[in-house]
């Protein structure tokens, strides 16, 4: 029996359900051959009146398989593309069938989903927001070659269609409506295939419906094609201002723009072919590959629960107390009450709670203004938080969170003072961004329930938590620290205790490369754009001035008073010119008035002008490409000693810990998927290099020189 259920109804209705092996209805080898087989049925089918196509499962349709498109690899091009021509050419002959063809849309129809929905000529989708459409191929460096971006194009206008293709935007059925993407939409799942029929047997007898507008003579793309005067202006500008946007580190967007003028230029068969030409180049870019790696398969572990320890049952918090009301404590008590959970917001004085308590009010109030909540909602959530001086408040909690003083003498005495307070079986989480749990715990009664919950700020925003384990945290407290990471829905990585844990070590790499290259005498602006053209969000000395070089001097001296100074990769060229910054000349950052740079009351900023009276020399010549490297590199060879000493307890947490902890550069996938397209080999070759140039800092972790003679990937 075929995977697509053919049913034809009294009426002539041929109702097509896809119902795939496996969870979801994707484009791979079973898709090809049941959609070639219906599209050869429905043309030979007598007395048909009309097709609609709907789903068994509860998404519509998934998209692309992954799995062959990660397969792909240079020199099987040609197959590759081969094998799209055909795929496209059923669904073009679809499209083509003398009777009118409905889409049924139950669930998310994204990528090829939308594709194939793209080819109907008429789309009705279920009103609910669960329903997303759109082509995310971008995402995941792909572009939609399933027709997507040509038909998009056609339909909407390149201006229009531009947004859904380069930035991969998804929206619910009512926006969808509006945008013209689709046609219609019902209020009851049940009542999308009779609709779809009723749509057809109203058409009865209207050649047009059968027809799709860019296959109707006199056929005109909305906002004109491409060589339009108006459209042609603003064409001119658009490779310029993505270039601004990807820095030149993203092929997708840029074939992607590519391919669909050329949609508003060609005729659309032409089109099509150019179109897969894209995707067949995109398929074998090292880009493709880390995106696809680490932003879905990776993704999809982490948060399926790959790093949560099994055979411990799922645990929901219900009451979760938090100490410290400052930046950190006030995040996190709303980014809990935003998931429905109660609670009490210590800081030491009522005062200091309460004005923690406002930083929730304020975000919900903006949420209302925007119309994204409703004063009862708002009303409901901030009652689920109270803030107090008293410790008694505390009684009960099955979480309690500290976010005190990043201070081991601190930490210590609240440890001792409110453990008891925790309910039987309590878990005692340490938000601390850099001081070891195992230490920690020292001062707890049930080391074993005592884990580090450590948050990014600001905690509303940023989606990562980094949970370490000490050397005692059991099981239980493990799993239900990353239940309640996920109840609060943000992605948990687990990682062993080590100075730093994972994130703060690494990034910590990228300061200190930062500050070297400054010592060395390279221009502070060519380090900071280099850390930026390699992908970095912002560069080392501007970053290092908005985390505080404050910070990193106390953090110097906590790492001293804790007898662990320097066991954190080599940090002395840190150690010094911070310590000059701030104790010759008062600068510990932007937060303090000024660091690395100066900043003016308009927003704007300019480096510091002692800085190069300091440093700088102007005949230094390190080659751009080293400086960048050294950017990289420092932190991607961190990255791998966390992986094979252990730290790190996956590459996926690796991964995903960096893109969304650190900022790592999208095009890497990640610091440690990033070795695995480089090439293990040329990596190895080239960290040899910059360390017998550079310093030993270099040197390549023997995992990768494992790994490199082996030719496995590091996963
Ligand atoms: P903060 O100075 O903004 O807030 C600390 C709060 O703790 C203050 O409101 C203070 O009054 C309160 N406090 C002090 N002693 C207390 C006690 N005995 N009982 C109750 N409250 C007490 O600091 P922060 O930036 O929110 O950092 C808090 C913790 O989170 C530190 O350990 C820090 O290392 C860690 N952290 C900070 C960041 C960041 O980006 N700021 C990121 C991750 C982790």
């Amino acid at each position: 029996m075929s995977v697509f259920n053919y049913d034809k109804d009294a009426d002539g209705i041929v109702t097509v359900t896809m119902d795939m092996n496996g969870p979801v209805n994707a484009m791979n080898g079973e898709y090809r051959q049941a959609m070639a087989e219906t599209v050869d049925r429905l043309e030979q089918e007598e007395g048909l009146s009309g097709v609609v196509f709907a789903s068994a499962k509860k998404t519509f349709f998934a998209g692309g398989d992954l799995h062959e498109l990660l397969a792909v690899e240079k020199g099987q091009e040609e197959e590759f593309m081969a094998m799209l021509d055909t795929t496209k050419g059923v669904l073009r002959r679809l499209e083509k069938l003398p009777v009118p063809v409905a889409a049924a849309i139950n669930g998310a129809a994204l990528g090829g989903g939308f594709e194939i929905c793209l080819v109907c000529n008429h789309r009705v989708a279920w009103d609910n927001r669960g329903v997303q459409l759109g082509l995310p191929e971008v995402g995941l460096g792909l572009l939609p070659g399933g027709g997507g971006i040509v038909r998009m194009v056609n339909l909407l206008g390149l201006e229009k269609a531009l947004p859904y293709l380069l930035e991969g935007k998804k929206v619910p059925p009512a926006k969808a409506l509006s945008e013209g993407m689709i046609h219609e939409t019902v209020e009851n799942p049940e009542d999308l295939v009779p609709r779809a029929k009723a749509w057809i047997l109203e058409n009865a007898g209207n050649d047009e419906a059968a027809v799709q507008p860019w296959d109707r003579k006199g056929h005109r793309i909305p906002g004109g094609n491409a060589s339009s005067p108006k459209l042609a202006q603003t064409l001119m500008g658009a490779p310029a201002m993505l270039r601004q946007k990807t820095r030149g580190l993203l092929p997708a967007p840029e074939k992607i723009l590519d391919c669909a003028v050329e949609a508003a230029r060609l005729e659309l068969d032409t089109a099509l072919t150019v179109e897969s030409r894209g995707l067949t180049y995109l398929a074998t870019t090292p880009e493709a590959k880390n995106q696809i790696s680490t932003f879905f398969f990776a993704m999809n572990r982490v948060n399926g629960g790959a790093s949560r320890p099994q055979g411990v049952d799922k645990y929901q918090t219900k009451k979760v107390g938090v100490l410290g009301a400052g930046m950190m404590g006030q995040g996190i008590a709303y980014s809990s009450a935003m998931a429905g959970i109660e609670v009490v917001l210590k800081d030491i004085s009522l005062e200091a709670a309460e004005k923690g308590k406002a930083y929730s009010e304020k975000l919900l109030a903006k949420r209302v203004e925007r119309g994204r909540m409703s004063e009862d909602q708002k009303a409901d959530i901030l009652g689920l938080i109270l803030p107090t001086a008293d410790d008694k408040d505390l009684q009960g909690c099955d979480l309690i969170i500290e976010a005190v003083f990043e201070n081991m003498g601190l930490k210590h005495q609240i440890t001792r003072e409110l453990e008891s307070r925790l309910a039987e079986g309590g878990v005692w989480g340490s938000n601390t961004s850099t001081l070891p749990i195992t230490q920690l715990a020292g001062a707890s009664d049930k080391p074993d329930n005592f884990i580090g919950i450590h948050f990014f700020s600001p905690v509303d925003k940023m989606p990562l938590v980094e949970i370490i384990c000490g050397e005692q945290t059991s099981d239980e407290t493990l799993a239900r620290a990353f239940d309640y990471v996920q109840q609060i829905r943000k992605t948990p990585i687990v990682v062993n205790d080590s100075l730093g844990f994972f994130t703060s070590r690494t990034f910590g790499t990228y300061l200190d490369e930062g500050v070297r290259l400054l010592k060395e005498g390279a221009h502070p602006v060519q380090i900071d754009n280099l850390g930026k053209a390699i992908g970095m969000p912002v560069g080392p000395l501007a970053v290092h001035d908005e985390v505080s070089l404050e910070l990193t001097r106390k953090a110097g001296e906590t790492h001293a008073e804790l007898g662990v100074a320097g066991k954190w990769g080599e940090q002395e060229a840190m150690s010094e010119v911070v310590g000059t910054m701030i104790g010759e000349y008062g600068r510990g950052g932007r937060y303090h008035g000024g660091g690395f740079y100066e900043y003016s009351e308009d927003g704007s900023k300019a480096i510091w002008p002692t800085l190069f009276e300091l440093y700088y020399q102007a005949d230094l010549g390190i080659p751009e490409q080293d400086i960048k490297d050294r950017l990289l590199f420092r932190q991607v060879i961190e990255s791998l000693k966390c992986l094979e000493s252990n730290v790190l307890r996956s590459a996926d947490d690796g991964n995903i810990g960096s893109i969304m902890g650190i900022g790592a550069p999208v095009w890497t996938g990640g610091f440690i998927q990033f070795v695995n397209t480089y090439g293990l080999q040329r990596f190895v070759d080239r960290c040899g290099e910059l360390a017998d140039k550079y310093g030993e800092r270099f040197t390549a972790p023997a995992i990768a020189a494992e790994h490199a003679a082996s030719g496995e990937w590091i996963k």
